[in-house]
């Protein structure tokens, strides 16, 4: 039957009996292993609206593809239609009016490579092989968060196919309805082909914090850091990444598998008052490695792509925090030597712009929370059930201490409750634009937003 669908599109569909259909269907989460009936490899918006269509009338899930990077696998169905979009990349800048218009398939690194040839940037995530779709639509978080805000918060438009396979624009004169839902509410509301971005001027060179502590002094590094943030300037983004650190070639013998604190983060500003800022931060204990100083954006960008295991299996969680005592993180540290898998527990300090933004304003809904917890574990396939089991039994430990409950849905499997959390009062608008946008839930691989799932009020 998908020989109809080939027939009208520009791009290709593949089936799984192609020499590329593995491939094709590969993500970066290797423990997802749902099979697509078919793979639309869409060329332009008019694929996609023949994709959607297409499914529409053969009764198949639709799963979207922006880079495959979501842990959860949302962007693979079983025995559905898979519309991808990696095919879908372009990057376009405008340099007088400051606007990118970018891609639905587009990789961070697409854009960053694009932008950086005018000496502009999008604020997007920290590793470039991130898709800008999955990632821009709910959240984006990265080192420009503090001056710029979340990349949702810089989406000026966006071309959208909707649930019928009808083609429309958002933005704040057309389906503002729509405009607003995209900034936060994921691929609930249809696929998005093309972005139109705020860009800012940044680099080409920036001020990069990239300290390495011993695990021992996190406590003390915790202390000094929760102080610091509560007066840090816009102009700085930090993020703590605890780990083992991995047996690589290049490490020094006596760092493998050594227990860790990275200070990471970018000063976006001038340099030298950038230098002041960030001197407390590098004597916060002894260091083991300092490597901040100044890089080319697009390195800082690209730096961490190398710490990424590719074909490995995932599970994730996330939480927000508002106020996290010293004894708290001690606790979430300890949970650490628990973790039946290889675990990367990362606090993000979030302020300044992405906090500004109210609350109402978009869809993303955390506005004043001062940390994001996001745990990423890396498990063996025998060590399944256990990790599913550690991740969940995370959650619900924290969860009373945290910030409503409420996750970075970029970093969390689907969870109705989860999801509510996160989206607190905006919720209840999210179902009203969903029923008039996919009232059938033609999407419904994502963080999915559904009439049951309201609280009454
Ligand atoms: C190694 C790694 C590093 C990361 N670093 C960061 C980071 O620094 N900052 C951060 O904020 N997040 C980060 N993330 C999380 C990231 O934001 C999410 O994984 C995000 O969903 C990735 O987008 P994607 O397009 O690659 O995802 P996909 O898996 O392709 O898509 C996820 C979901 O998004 C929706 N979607 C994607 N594209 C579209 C589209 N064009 N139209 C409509 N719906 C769409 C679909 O519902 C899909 O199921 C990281 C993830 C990984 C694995």
């Amino acid at each position: 039957m998908f020989e109809s669908l080939q027939s009208k599109m520009n791009g290709s569909v593949i089936l799984p009996e192609h020499p590329n259909y593995e491939e094709s269907r590969a993500i970066f989460n290797a423990a997802i292993k749902k099979q697509p009936s078919a793979i639309a490899i869409c060329k332009d918006e008019l694929d996609v609206a023949e994709s959607v269509q297409f499914a529409n009338v053969h009764g198949l899930e639709i799963s979207i593809r922006g880079g495959g990077h979501h842990i959860s696998g949302t962007s693979l169905t079983e025995g559905g239609l898979l519309i991808d979009l990696s095919a879908m990349k372009q990057v376009a800048v405008d340099e007088t009016t400051k606007v990118a218009k970018v891609g639905g398939g587009a990789l961070l690194s697409d854009v960053d490579s694009e932008t950086q040839k005018y000496g502009l940037a999008v604020p997007t995530g920290t590793v470039s092989e991130t898709g800008i779709g999955g990632l821009a639509l709910s959240g984006g978080l990265g080192y420009l968060r503090g001056k710029y805000g979340l990349s949702c918060d810089n989406i000026l438009a966006a071309q959208v196919v909707t649930a019928h396979g009808e083609i429309v624009r958002a933005s704040a004169d057309e389906h503002a309805d729509l405009y607003w839902a995209i900034r936060g509410g994921g691929g609930n509301f249809g696929v998005v082909t093309q972005f139109e971005f705020q860009l800012f001027e940044v680099g080409p060179e920036v001020l990069a914090l990239d300290v390495m502590y011993d695990l021992q002094d996190a406590d003390s590094i915790y202390r000094q850091l929760d102080e610091f943030q509560k007066t840090a300037p816009d102009e700085i983004s930090l993020n703590v990444t605890v780990m083992d650190l991995p047996p690589l070639p290049d490490l020094p013998e006596f760092l493998h598998f050594k227990p860790v604190l990275i200070l990471s983060g970018m000063y976006e500003g001038e340099v030298d008052h950038g230098e002041e800022v960030i001197k407390p931060l590098r004597e916060m204990a002894t260091p083991i490695v300092d490597q901040s100083g100044v890089v080319a954006y697009t390195d800082l960008q690209t730096k961490l792509d190398a710490m990424v295991p590719q074909q490995a299996n995932f599970k994730g969680s996330s939480l927000f925090f508002q106020d996290l005592s010293p004894e708290s993180w001690q606790e979430i540290l300890a949970e650490k030597e628990k973790a039946p898998g290889h675990l990367m527990l990362q606090l993000w300090e979030v302020h300044g712009q992405m906090n500004r933004v109210p609350a109402d304003e978009t869809a993303f809904a955390t506005r004043d929370a001062r940390y994001a917890l996001l745990l990423d574990i890396m498990y063996e396939d025998e060590n399944e059930e256990a990790c599913q089991e550690w991740i969940n039994g995370f959650y619900h430990r924290f969860a009373p201490i945290s910030y409503n409950g409420a996750a970075y849905l970029n970093g969390i499997d689907p969870d109705s409750e989860i999801i509510q959390n996160s989206y607190a009062a905006n919720y209840k608008r999210l179902v009203e634009i969903k029923e008039k946008y996919d009232p059938e839930n033609v999407f419904q691989r994502n963080h999915n937003i559904q009439r049951a799932s309201v609280h009454s009020d």
